[in-house]
């Protein structure tokens, strides 16, 4: 096993690991620890460098930092790495590898599934270290956080009706899904039962009829559903969707979705403002997942308590609307500014 820290200024802690036994390759980053211990997801994917997978797991990290922060979960942010396809390079030995790197930082970093990685995967790090979640519900772990999420997510919908149209009813709102995976199935569920009318769309056509045959709603096709007349746009596939080329062609008044990263730039979320489209900020709207974890790294595992954490998010979107207002600012730097606050005065959070 070899352990090489790379100084990073801005993080406490960016590690590169290479296991030559089981061919690991991974990096992890542990942003800050102000509010915490660094908690955030292992992702596998086959990046094409060493410097492309260092890239995302900074990025991600400090993603992580500014989630936890604002949903108030006493975690800080941190995040993890493989490099390598997951399709066909998984291996006990190599998840075992890794949790021994995460076992090696002693608690600094907990580690969690990301894209390219499963509760099994999650089971084999837990062989060699105990700052692992999303284990096995019988393991008196927390489970799937895609429910969470996508309750979370409901409820911060909910909030930008009421901030957009002075109503939060959905009865006769129409909203748009871009991805029917784990959450966005989820969320078309509740959606539906409040009355939405839903428009869905996959990559992966056969997801989308499935999520329509089980909550109502029609199926469009995965490459026109930005363009869609809708009241919320709701991107739970992958980020960069409001970007210089899909922005001229938004015909809805909410984006509100679970993808993380939804905006390509930070400036996009001023431009969003100038267009008249409420934006809820990914971090703050899509943490249902994070808090429910949280839960579970506090102790026994609670499901009602993380109910009412997760809640909270429908406060903070209202919290970040009114910054937004009063300051003239666009939503996304008034989440910033939230998170900073609550790293600038951890007793307080
Ligand atoms: P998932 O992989 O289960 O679902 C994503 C779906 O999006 C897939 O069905 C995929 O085919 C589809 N998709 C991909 N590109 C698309 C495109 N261009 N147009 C339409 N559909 C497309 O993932 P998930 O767990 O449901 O997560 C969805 C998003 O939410 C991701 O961005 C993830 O990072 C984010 N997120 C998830 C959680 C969670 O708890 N699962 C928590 C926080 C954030």
């Amino acid at each position: 096993m070899k352990i090489e820290t790379i100084p990073q200024e801005g993080y406490e802690k960016l590690v590169k690991c290479q296991d030559p036994e089981s061919g690991l390759r991974a990096v992890i980053a542990v942003h800050d620890t102000t509010l915490g211990p660094a908690l955030g997801g292992l992702r596998m994917w086959p990046y094409g460098s060493w410097d492309d997978a260092i890239f995302d797991v900074l990025r991600l990290s400090k993603g992580m930092t500014y989630k936890s922060a604002v949903a108030d979960t006493g975690l800080g942010g941190g995040k993890s790495v493989i490099i390598g396809n997951s399709k066909t390079d998984k291996s006990e030995a190599l998840f075992r590898a890794m949790g021994r790197f995460v076992d090696s930082l002693g608690g600094k970093y907990i580690t969690a599934e990301d894209v390219g990685t499963s509760v099994e995967d999650m089971v084999n790090v837990r062989k060699e270290t105990k700052y692992v979640t999303g284990l096995p519900l019988e393991l008196g772990s927390s489970g799937d956080p895609s429910p969470w999420t996508a309750l979370g997510t409901f409820l911060g919908i909910k909030a930008c009706l009421g901030e957009v149209f002075g109503s939060e009813s959905f009865e006769g709102r129409t909203v748009a899904i871009q991805g029917c995976g784990h959450v966005g199935a989820f969320l078309a569920e509740h959606l539906a039962k409040a009355g939405a009318k839903l428009i869905l769309a996959d990559i992966a056509p056969e997801r989308a009829r499935a999520v329509a045959a089980a909550s109502g709603g029609t199926v469009r096709d995965a490459s026109s559903i930005l363009d869609v007349e809708c009241d919320v746009l709701a991107p739970c596939a992958l980020g960069a969707v409001v970007n210089d080329e899909t922005l001229p062609n938004f015909r809805t008044k909410i984006i509100a979705g679970a993808a993380n990263n939804v905006l390509l730039r930070e400036d996009h979320g001023l431009r969003l403002k100038e267009a008249g489209i409420l934006y809820a900020p990914d971090y703050v709207i899509n943490a249902g997942g994070i808090i429910n974890v949280s839960i579970e790294v506090e102790g026994a595992y609670d499901e009602a308590r993380s109910r009412t954490k997760v809640e909270n998010i429908y406060d903070a979107l209202k919290r970040i609307f009114e910054i937004s207002k009063a300051e003239d600012i666009p939503t996304n730097g008034a989440a910033n500014r939230l998170a900073k606050e609550r790293l600038s005065q951890p007793a307080r959070s």
